[in-house]
């Protein structure tokens, strides 16, 4: 039966970091408002730990723990990816079946060299091994060379609609779908873990907005239906760099180590959204409008600006 959209109940909002280390203030930024997007529209709030790749023993321990020293809470439990890869592969198997794969035998230096070439949308991979004959196949397995499965595509740019930004409109190549090392690509472990999870309002970073309609294409190719989305501005260093570990004391156990309360930290990151006087997060949702928000980076200057006056 079809749902009413009037009467459905929403679905999930999620933050999804992955454990490279401790987050820092713009990651923390991104989990709030997350939190805040999926609070104030009644929708349950996931949290999922990507940790397949990149992952740091312990941080996403730590990563939980700082969130929630913050004063965000999620509904239990949370999901991890390394735990559910017959998922990914499940959804592999479909493509696959449908005659929507190929393994793709490029190293990283052929993709750079062809993606440098004076044509096709930048970074976009070429199709080298798209139509590769059996024997050809065969050749290359006998070097040795291990095998990326990857998404034979049949549009080249995909229109996505942002809460915060609107349309846009961005390419899509033969993305990866499992490494040649047999990991799950992370475009599509976040396509099948937001539908499994009912996720319909998917907040992060605006770093991910060119992967989005890759995303989105394939959802569609999977018949998972494609959330909402809103992309938020990063926070940046004096310099005009995206923030990171070397540009100071970042981190909520940095700034508590220099005497900072989690409240206060949350007051500077509530103050950084256009809100004054909220030190926790439940206060500031009851301000919280998404209309309002700043559609420019905050600069941070760790070493100066959040010491209290
Ligand atoms: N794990 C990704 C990151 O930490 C975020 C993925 C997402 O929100 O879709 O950058």
């Amino acid at each position: 039966m079809p749902t009413d959209p009037a009467t459905a109940k929403p679905g999930n909002g999620r933050f999804a970091p992955s454990p490279s280390g401790d987050l820092h203030l713009g990651n923390l930024r991104t989990g709030l408002l997350a939190w805040l997007f999926a609070r104030s529209t009644g929708r349950g709030f996931l949290m999922r730990v990507e940790d397949l790749d990149r992952v740091r023993a312990g941080a996403a321990e730590r990563q939980l723990e700082d969130l929630a020293t913050l004063g965000l809470d999620w509904d239990p439990p949370v999901v991890w990816q390394s735990r559910r890869l017959p998922l990914y592969e499940a959804a592999i198997a479909r493509l696959t079946a449908a005659g929507l794969t190929y393994e793709c035998f490029c190293t990283r230096r052929e993709i750079q060299q062809a993606v440098t070439a004076p044509h096709g949308p930048l970074g976009a991979y070429p199709g080298t091994c798209r139509t590769l004959t059996e024997h050809e196949k065969q050749q290359r397995r006998a070097e040795g060379r291990p095998a990326a499965l990857r998404l034979r595509a049949d549009v080249t740019e995909f229109t996505v609609t942002d809460r915060l930004l609107g349309e846009y409109r961005g390419a899509v190549d033969d993305l990866v779908l499992r490494r040649g090392d047999g990991t799950p690509a992370y475009n599509l472990a976040v396509v099948v873990d937001d539908a499994d999870q009912g996720i319909d309002q998917v907040v992060r970073g605006d770093d991910l907005l060119p992967s989005t309609p890759r995303q989105a294409y394939l959802a569609t190719l999977l018949g998972l239906p494609v959330p909402e989305y809103a992309h938020v501005p990063l926070v940046l260093n004096t310099a005009g760099q995206r923030l990171a570990k070397r540009d100071g004391a970042v981190t909520l156990r940095n700034r508590m180590a220099l005497g900072e309360s989690p409240g206060y930290v949350l007051s500077v990151l509530a103050e950084s959204l256009g809100y004054t006087g909220a030190t926790t997060p439940s206060a500031l949702l009851e301000k919280f409008r998404p209309e309002d928000l700043p559609r420019e980076p905050w600069t941070l200057d760790a070493n100066g600006l959040l010491q209290p006056s």
